[in-house]
């Protein structure tokens, strides 16, 4: 039997706090955070940027050859990774509803895919990484030792995401983000590669009535056992 790997994977639909449950995990076992939707925004914006037919897949192909983006680990658990496009620092224009929803619609295109989970495995092979996304415990990371699907009512998930953007200095409109979360769901759930779905062997939280630190604690609790015996190993 292959080897589970030292990976701890959150995956779940937009706005239902992946992010910040986890950089706090990945704060609390000094795991590196890994945001795979990052990626995909960035490649949403490099491509948008490009202002190719996304339709040709030859062409994205082609310029995904050219693509040079590096991803820093974040400062603190309260910030974002910082995401480097061709060298320009791109970590907050990726983080408008806009770019959301053109990262959506690139994450459907296979060529986008394959170049980005093969990137994604490459920074996870060491290991001692919190992977964020919509599919890191299906497909990129399947051998994880750790998998956790987060889920909260739709409703729930736009206030939180309006939340954010608004601590962020956006101004932003509640229906306005609701129907781009149900669109953002439909897209994701329902492409042909690498849907949204829980692995089967994922831990689901169901999180509508309970805070991010509550959350947050499920799995500490959950992976606790895991760490302390690799604790003792050393
Ligand atoms: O998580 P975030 O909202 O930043 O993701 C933006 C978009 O990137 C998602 O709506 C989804 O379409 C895509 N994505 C993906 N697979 C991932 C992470 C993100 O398809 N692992």
């Amino acid at each position: 039997m292959s080897e589970k790997q030292d990976v701890i994977t959150i995956d779940g639909p937009a706005g239902v706090g992946k992010s910040t449950v986890s950089r706090k995990v990945a704060g609390a076992t000094e795991y590196t955070y890994l945001d795979t939707g990052a990626m995909y925004r960035a490649v949403g914006l490099y491509l948008e940027r490009l202002g190719i037919n996304l339709d040709e897949s030859e062409t994205v192909s082609r310029s995904l050859d050219e693509l040079r983006m590096q991803l820093l680990p974040a400062v603190d658990d309260q910030s974002d990774i910082c995401v480097l496009l061709g060298g320009e620092d791109v970590s907050d224009i990726i983080r408008t509803p806009a770019m959301a929803m053109i990262a959506s619609r690139v994450s459907a295109i296979p060529v986008v895919r394959e170049k980005l989970t093969e990137m994604q495995r490459v920074l996870g092979k060491e290991g001692r990484v919190v992977a964020e996304g919509r599919d890191t415990g299906t497909v990129v990371f399947p051998m994880a030792k750790h998998k956790f699907f987060l889920d909260a009512d739709p409703r729930e998930r736009a206030r939180r995401r309006v939340e954010q953007l608004r601590q962020r200095g956006m101004e932003v409109d509640e229906a306005e983000i609701l129907a781009m979360t149900l669109s953002r769901d439909k897209n994701d759930r329902e492409r042909k590669i690498a849907p949204l779905k829980a692995a089967e062997d994922a831990v689901k939280i169901e999180t509508t009535d309970i805070s991010i630190d509550e959350v947050v604690e499920k799995i500490l609790q959950k992976i606790s056992p895991a760490l302390e015996r690799r604790a003792g190993e050393k």
